[in-house]
């Protein structure tokens, strides 16, 4: 049964709005509607002791020995109210609520809670609840993340009343998956204990068993996707054959052992007829093209098409390239379709993709559109998958019947943490980069450094090496980031940069615009290259040695590892300057790593460690539905016995209904989505 929010007293159709606008039509909405944080009244503070809680909320009893209002200037009054106990004095404040005034009085018992500050020496509670009074210690009082017009104590009124209705009719409770399912029960007082605990040790427990029944639910969800992937009809490969082999002789160099195994891997999934579901993760220049070009390979000398797509027309152009290379002297036909393709290329091409005569067909989202159409493509890679969105991975994939699929991604992410996000897919994880690399060297530098820096550009500009310039991103705005870009690009290309060669690419520019300047880089045209982070996929300018970051600090660690991989891809020494504006702690440590660790895994966890789940690269591409309660870095520990007990429940059968029925109820459309692909 479902109850409309509007049927708690107090909640009209304009309050309702209110509630609609974060999310909440009912009150099972509501009862999911979990605090963003709690504030600590379990317990009075000593006003002496307060003075170390500095920066923090707590709850104080005290009299009141002064009651002053001062009017500094028109139309402004503060109210200053000293109160004290046996500990220490401290002073609550009010700005313009002259009607407070009346609520003091000297000699009186009152309590508050608010933030204790030191201003000038003296202890401080800016506007905080307070009433006359002895307080009475309330547990942990749960704050939530509102709209304007929504206040805490209406809202935490509205909870309670939820949960008597919860006692009416136990069905307005969310429906969560049962103990007998999940092994662990999740029961309304675990409900009541997340939004009204009485101490943290209670809090803790109920949150664990509820984050999870989540984690568990995303996995069954998850393992449920991956069987029906698995369930369709591919094409089985046989063994290794000529081209394949051929194609290892062509080689210029020996596979790493993480190549090898990444394709031993991918021998084994194509060998049977169940369709390939299969994610490479690898750093920057682990040489993942190779291993798609085997498995391309594979495909072909099995008489069937394979295509290849990548996120913009350069790489798609480079990648033709590379394949051409691989491929001199066998029997293979690549071809190569971006949005630069004219009309009578198209055509042509359109062609002997449907007569067979094309064998590999490598591009942009060109790839995926509707009259592109294969005589039989049994495989499809998705190369820097996470740059695609789930959608368009699905229409490469529906070009053919059931083909195989493989994505390819530079930004891994821990084994655990893989789980949850890729946990429909087999991962393949290629841990090293083809030896003899110099490691980049990376320097983190402040503002003072600019002149330096800029003079050791032009130094290595002489001697015919090219420069990135990577400008400060700005949050939250892609036109904010653009006249960033334009800014320093102006300002470079007047003034420092002068008698030198400047391009600038950012995101807005259409896509021929970008690959036009991004082409006159890679041959040699352009001394330094001004850009916003759109520069970040595998682009391979083997001549571009220094990557200079402007604002390092605005970057996640992963990202900044991803800029630092365009250079460093020949044979010359290769410099990463990272220019940080703040000089906080935080900064100071991210930059001491980027300049101390060089692979791309230990750099994902530190950012893991550091910024939470929000770091999660790809996570929202990959189109799961947000978790209410489990965060998949915080309760990383809880994934794997999540995992191994939905594998457990499944196995049984009858039991998919079960949980496709509490995956909608309790994921809504998100989930449904990436089950019906
Ligand atoms: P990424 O994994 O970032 O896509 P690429 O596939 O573009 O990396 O490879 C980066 C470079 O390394 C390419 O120039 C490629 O030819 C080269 N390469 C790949 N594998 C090896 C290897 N085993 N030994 C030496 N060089 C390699
Ligand atoms: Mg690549």
């Amino acid at each position: 049964m479902t109850v409309a929010i509007t049927e708690i007293k107090g909640i009209g159709a304009q309050k309702g709005k209110l509630f609609a606008k974060v999310g909440i039509r009912t009150v099972t909405d509501l009862l999911q509607y979990f605090p963003r944080a709690y504030e600590d009244r379990s317990h009075i503070v000593p006003i002496g002791e307060a003075a170390a809680a500095e920066g923090l909320s707590v709850l104080i009893n005290g009299t009141v020995s002064s009651v002053t209002e001062v009017r500094p200037r028109r139309g402004m009054t503060i109210l200053k109210v000293f109160i004290s106990d046996s500990t220490g004095a401290v002073e609550l404040i009010w700005f313009n609520r002259p009607f407070k005034k009346r609520m003091f009085r000297k000699g009186m018992e009152v309590h508050a809670f608010g933030k204790i500050e030191r201003r000038y020496g003296r202890l401080q509670m800016n506007s905080p609840e307070a009433e006359p009074g002895v307080a009475a210690p309330g547990g942990l009082v749960p704050v939530y993340a509102l709209t304007d017009g929504l206040y805490q104590n209406d809202f935490r009124k509205a909870v309670n009343v939820a949960f008597a209705y919860a006692k009416e009719y136990g069905d307005v409770l969310p429906a969560c998956l049962s103990a007998e399912v999940t092994g662990r029960a999740v029961t309304a007082e675990m409900y009541k204990a997340i939004h009204f605990p009485p101490d943290f040790e209670v809090l803790k427990k109920a949150r664990k068993i509820l984050a999870f029944e989540e984690l568990f639910s995303l996995q069954a969800g998850l393992l449920l996707k991956r069987q029906e992937n698995k369930a369709g009809r591919a094409v089985k490969f046989g063994p290794n054959g000529k081209l394949v082999k051929g194609l290892l002789n062509n080689l210029p160099f020996t596979l790493t052992q993480g190549q090898i195994d990444a394709f031993l891997d991918i021998q084994n999934d194509v060998e049977t007829e169940s369709p390939m579901q299969r994610l490479i993760q690898g750093d920057v220049g682990s040489g993942k093209t190779v291993v798609a070009a085997l498995a391309l390979a594979k495909t072909v000398e099995n008489g069937y098409q394979g295509a290849l797509m990548a996120p913009t027309g350069i790489l798609a152009a480079q990648h033709y390239e590379e394949f051409t290379r691989l491929f001199t002297g066998l029997p293979v036909t690549v071809a190569l379709l971006t949005g630069r393709s004219t009309a009578k290329e198209r055509a042509e091409l359109l062609r002997g993709l449907a007569n067979r005569d094309i064998d590999i067909l490598v591009g942009t989202h060109a790839l995926i559109q509707e009259d592109v159409v294969f005589a039989d493509l049994a495989l499809a890679v998705t190369d820097e998958q996470h740059r695609f969105g789930v959608k368009q991975r699905v229409k490469l994939r529906d070009k053919g019947k059931a083909p195989h699929s493989l994505y390819m991604t530079a930004t891994p992410i821990p084994r655990t943490l893989a789980l949850s996000v890729y946990g429909d897919l087999d991962v393949s994880t290629i841990r090293e980069v083809p030896p003899g690399r110099k490691p980049v060297k990376t320097y983190a530098v402040g503002e003072g450094m600019r002149a330096r820096v800029y003079a050791f550009m032009k130094k290595r500009i002489a001697e015919g090496q090219q420069v990135y310039v990577v400008c400060p991103l700005v949050e939250e705005s892609e036109s904010a980031d653009l006249q960033a870009a334009s800014a320093l690009y102006e300002d470079l290309s007047r003034h420092a940069f002068k008698e030198y060669r400047c391009g600038l690419v950012h995101g807005r520019m259409s896509g021929k615009e970008k690959d036009a300047v991004m082409d006159a880089f890679r041959q040699g045209d352009l001394n330094i290259l001004v850009a916003t982070s759109v520069i970040e996929v595998g682009v391979n300018v083997p001549n571009a040695t220094i990557m200079l970051i402007d604002g390092a600090e605005r970057f996640g660690l992963a990202q900044l590892h991803q800029l630092r991989g365009r250079v460093g891809r020949g044979i010359l020494q290769a410099y990463c300057i990272l220019l940080a504006k703040s000089s906080s702690e935080e900064t100071r440590q991210r930059m001491k790593w980027m300049e101390t660790i060089h692979d791309g895994f230990k750099l994902s966890e530190k950012d893991l460690l550091l910024r939470g789940s929000g770091q999660l690269f790809g996570y929202m591409q990959h189109g799961l539905p947000d978790l209410r309660v489990a965060d998949i870095v915080g309760d990383a520990a809880l994934l794997v016995p999540a995992r191994e007990a939905a594998q457990h429940y499944l196995r049984e059968p009858g039991r998919k209904e079960i949980i496709v029925k509490a995956l909608k109820h309790r994921f809504g459309d998100s989930f449904a989505k990436i089950l019906n692909n």
